[in-house]
């Protein structure tokens, strides 16, 4: 499949017009026009392994199928991604690590752990992955759209400043926050991935130029983000961990957002909110034991976009499984931040998890 966005070199994309783009309807309550940059590129297709592995090629193809079926286009100006640079690495990454990487890379891939591999052109894949982000902060304070969607893979919140793990080579999230952090931005990260956001986490745990809040299943794998995992030195209490049990559904998540995030998120006042936007949270997901649905996605996706200014707002695709609900979460939440009705599955209701939500909410002191 050829990605429908690509758009020619990078310049050429960031003078590129946006059509016709429909109108802005999110919660502040004012209607205005809105467009979505859409980072992608053929090239996240080209990280593979001959043996199959749930981190496949075919997701990408699922969120761009899903995203023309929601019926966006016009409002979607698409962009290429540009590669990081070292530089931009090592302010999350470790030498050691990058070094294994490229050493990988140079003798044609293999895994980096049971769970992790590098392909032939794998390598070219992640820093891709990792520069999206970069490029669409440049797009954004041009003005070129109003919210910027990175639809990468490999994913990136499982990597750590010093180890690549959970089907992630290096933290795609991580590194626009960090280069947003290092020219003076306040940035908040929100991980609404079914499992927790450990890489991001630990890069920022002791920063407190960045807020890290993470909603995910728990216990699930990596086994970390407990409640009382706050941060620590400069980052003490920037770091926010709702670990919800199995079965949590679409009423928990609401309510964790408005009683203990969007409050949190207020406090912390970003300049920049970037979304780790995960999708396997999804009920159908075989990699966790959530009740999601692709309109609680596109409810709290909406939710939160609209807590900082327009163009100030970057979504980062992490994981998602089950290719059906992958591409109708990703074109439910494209719709929703534009405004068009388009939910091919109606919100979740009651599930277990809102004893968790009062305990962050006592623990963080949000509203005393
Ligand atoms: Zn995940």
């Amino acid at each position: 499949m050829i990605s429908p966005y690509g758009s020619g070199a990078r310049s050429a994309a960031l003078s590129v017009t946006a059509g016709d783009p429909l109108r802005w309807s999110l919660a502040d309550g004012y209607a205005r026009r809105v467009t979505v940059l859409m980072v992608t590129d053929e090239r996240f297709l080209d990280h593979r392994r001959e043996r199959s592995h749930p981190e496949r090629p075919a997701r990408l193809e699922a969120v761009w199928s899903g995203i023309e079926a929601a019926g966006v286009a016009e409002a979607i100006v698409g962009c290429e991604p540009i590669l990081a640079t070292y530089a931009d690495l090592l302010r999350c990454h470790s030498t050691t690590q990058l070094k294994h990487l490229e050493d990988l890379h140079a003798s044609g891939g293999g895994q980096v752990d049971i769970d992790t591999y590098m392909g032939i052109r794998s390598w070219e894949a992640a820093r891709l992955a990792a520069g999206a982000g970069l490029v669409a902060v440049e797009a954004l304070r041009e003005g070129v759209a109003d919210v910027a969607f990175c639809a990468v893979r490999p994913p990136g919140h499982h990597a750590t400043d010093t180890t690549s793990m959970g089907f992630c080579l290096v933290n795609n999230v991580a590194v626009t926050a960090a280069s947003l952090a290092a020219a003076g931005e306040r940035v908040a990260v929100v991980d609404i991935d079914a499992h927790h956001g450990n890489g991001t986490q630990d890069i920022f745990y002791s920063d407190g130029r960045v807020l890290f809040v993470s909603l995910h299943q728990w216990p699930l794998y990596p086994g970390t983000g407990r409640i009382d995992e706050t941060g620590e030195g400069d980052g003490a209490g920037t770091t926010l961990n709702m670990p919800l049990p199995v079965g949590s559904a679409g009423d928990t998540y609401r309510y964790g957002l408005d009683a203990a995030v969007i409050p949190v998120l207020e406090g912390f006042d970003p300049d920049w909110l970037l979304v780790s936007a995960g999708f396997d949270g999804h009920r159908l997901d075989p990699l966790s034991e959530l009740g999601l649905t692709s309109g609680d996605f596109a409810d709290l996706v909406a939710r939160i976009v609209g807590l900082v200014p327009v163009s100030r707002c970057v979504l980062f695709l992490e994981g998602g499984y089950d290719l059906g609900a992958l591409a109708d979460s990703a074109g439910a939440v494209l719709a929703a931040v534009v405004g068009v009705d388009h939910r091919p599955e109606p919100s979740s209701g009651e599930g277990p998890g809102r004893d968790v939500v009062d305990q962050v909410v006592e623990l963080h002191g949000v509203g005393t």
